[in-house]
């Protein structure tokens, strides 16, 4: 438990520290800003013109003449993007104002994924160079790196640039200009923010990995799958499956690496939701809209290997990854609203992630002036801040199951204690109760015959040991037979309890009053003399002859009386008042006779 608990407030100040850091990242990446000609590279979207084929037949021959010189319109954007079109695409460029310095060596960079493009460099006098790129022209690298690029070597002969653009996947452009210094400063910092990306993620994913191994949690495992198969996608995002694995798998891979990772991303997207929501318990009714989800991303997932038409795949899978996306995070809120507490973190990941997102839809749509780091690096920043939500939530919740458990644990304790308690009460009151029955006569509550044995003895030996005086009174109900006779048994009973209650009046501290059996009565009177005894005896008897029994006729006793005498055992003591009780009998009854 304290090893846990351990693992858990390091997980938080590590993703706290890990935030802080993220967040100062992301804000000096968001406010450089990328669109100034300061920044070592310039932004090529604004200087482009614009033609689409729609007959895809064209040469650049046909484009150099008349004809279309004046069909191209200009662009305004930094980011073009023409999604899935069957047309082919061709862009201009005026070499006069971008490439100034006649000396130099210029690069044109596209980041995107496209499969096919073409550049010709127009010279002055018509001429033209062809240079071409894409994943289906990866033996023309100029170097193996993950965007697309061409050089110029000789920027004073040139005067147009035109790119042709085809294929299946969706025909984007974000393009810039750079000297050759100008690119070798951009892929040494490109390289230092890429590791950092990366190395983060992957630092947070085998923490986690850790984590599970240690707790045992399957959520831990799918988050970890998540933040790999994000890594992949984010690779595919940024064309690194082309510089990684160039010329070494086919054409087909590089089409449909970006739907595939995607929806790998989705899978694993859901396998942790309905993992950390615990959903079957917590909301069926979601978690079997995602199972049917997890079949339709399997289905995509068949489908884009077997299909030989991607861009619909694509569009679908965008609409799916959507709709996912849209129901975990509705499923969250639910349980935030239901008042789960470990949906906080969660809920506050998810949403940062759907806000990128939107960001950066809103940005393709053209509702928020989009340039191209919104593109690039919202979603990729609200998808770091996400994972490190995530591992927060997940932390969350296992501290909070935790102390859930402690606090039931303590509950449990508490009852069992309070349990064993009243048990324990129960059973020495059991135990006293059983003590006194068998102590107790029943009729007369008095000290019963195997009571008064046993007091017996204890008087005999403190009057032997201590030296000490004991007598002892027997008592007989005069006639009683005849009572029982005259008005039956009951009324004879309640005259036993009658006479019981006498002798407990009359009854001194150091006296133990006991039924004897039948009618007879014992009166063990330690440190007692004989002549104390008979004073006792006449007071009793007295009592009782004067007593207002329930009878018509007065009611007596005969008393025998014993002392202890050295060399006497229990049974010669008793024999001895057994006699003295006869002679009172014999006597005449109602008197008190001495052995
Ligand atoms: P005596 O003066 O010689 O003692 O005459 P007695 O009738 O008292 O003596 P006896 O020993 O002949 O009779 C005792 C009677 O006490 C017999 C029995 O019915 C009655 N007895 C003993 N125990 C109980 C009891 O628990 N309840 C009632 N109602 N009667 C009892
Ligand atoms: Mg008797
Ligand atoms: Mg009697």
């Amino acid at each position: 438990m304290r090893k846990t608990k351990l693992i858990h407030t390091t997980t938080r100040r590590l993703t706290f520290i890990v935030l802080i850091v993220g967040v100062i990242f992301s804000f000096y990446s968001l406010l450089t800003n990328p669109t100034s000609r300061s920044s070592s590279s310039l932004k090529l979207g604004p200087y482009y013109e614009i033609f689409r084929d729609s007959s895809a037949s064209l040469t650049i021959d046909d484009l150099l003449t008349d004809d279309y010189h004046s069909s191209f319109t200009a662009s305004t954007d930094n980011y073009l993007n023409f999604w899935h079109t069957d047309d082919v695409v061709w862009l201009r460029l005026q070499a006069d104002e971008l490439l100034l310095e006649h000396d130099k060596s210029y690069w044109l960079e596209l980041i995107d994924k496209l499969e096919s493009i073409t550049m010709y460099l127009v010279n002055e006098d018509g001429s033209y160079e062809i240079q071409t790129g894409g994943f289906s022209n990866l033996e023309n690298r100029p170097i193996h790196f993950r965007s697309i690029l061409f050089t110029i070597d000789n920027p004073s002969t040139v005067s147009e640039i035109y790119l042709r653009l085809e294929g299946s996947l969706p025909l984007t452009v974000i393009s810039s200009l750079y000297t050759t210094n100008e690119f070798i400063q951009k892929i040494i910092s490109y390289k230092f923010f890429t590791g950092a990306f990366y190395g983060f993620l992957t630092a947070l994913s085998i923490y986690n990995l850790f984590l599970y191994f240690s707790l045992r949690e399957k959520a831990y495992l799918f988050y970890v799958c998540y933040m790999w198969s994000f890594m992949v996608f984010q690779a595919t995002m940024n064309t690194f499956d082309i510089e990684l694995l160039g010329q070494l798998v086919p054409e087909w891979f590089f089409t449909r690496s970006l739907v595939l990772s995607c929806n790998l991303l989705v899978l694993f997207m859901i396998l942790f939701g309905r993992e950390f929501l615990e959903l079957k318990k917590n909301l069926p009714k979601f978690y079997r809209l995602l199972t049917i989800a997890l079949w339709l991303n399997i289905l995509l997932f068949v489908a884009a290997i077997l299909t030989p038409n991607v861009s619909m795949i694509n569009d679908v899978t965008t609409v799916f990854t959507m709709i996912v996306l849209v129901l975990l995070w509705i499923s969250g809120f639910q349980l935030l609203r239901k008042g789960l507490k470990s949906a906080r973190f969660y809920m506050i990941g998810w949403t940062i992630l759907l806000s990128s997102i939107v960001v950066q839809g809103l940005g393709f749509l053209g509702i928020i002036p989009l340039h191209p780091r919104i593109y690039e690096d919202v979603p990729a920043i609200g998808a770091i801040f996400e994972a490190l939500f995530l591992s927060l939530a997940l932390g969350d919740k296992i501290s909070i199951i935790k102390s859930e458990n402690e606090r039931m644990q303590q509950a449990l304790t508490e009852t069992l204690e309070d349990k064993v308690l009243e048990r324990t009460q129960q059973l020495e009151k059991a135990k006293r109760e059983l003590e006194y029955l068998a102590n107790t006569d029943r009729l007369t509550q008095l000290a019963n015959r195997f009571r008064l044995d046993s007091m017996m003895d204890v008087a005999f030996k403190r009057a032997a040991n201590d030296n000490q005086p004991l007598s002892i009174i027997l008592l007989d109900i005069d006639k009683f037979k005849t009572v029982n006779d005259t008005y039956g048994h009951q009324v004879g009973d309640a005259i036993l309890i009658e006479t019981a209650k006498l002798l407990t009046r009359i009854q001194r501290e150091k006296d133990v009053i006991g039924r004897w059996g039948g009618e007879e009565f014992l009166i063990i009177c330690q440190e007692t003399t004989e002549g104390e005894a008979l004073q006792l005896s006449e007071k009793i008897r007295s009592l009782m002859e004067q007593h207002a029994f329930p009878i018509n006729e007065p009611l007596t006793g005969s008393f025998g009386i014993a002392s202890y005498l050295p060399g006497d055992t229990v049974h010669t003591l008793i024999s001895r008042c057994d006699k003295a009780l006869y002679q009172a009998k014999l006597n005449g009854r109602n008197r008190v006779e001495v052995f």
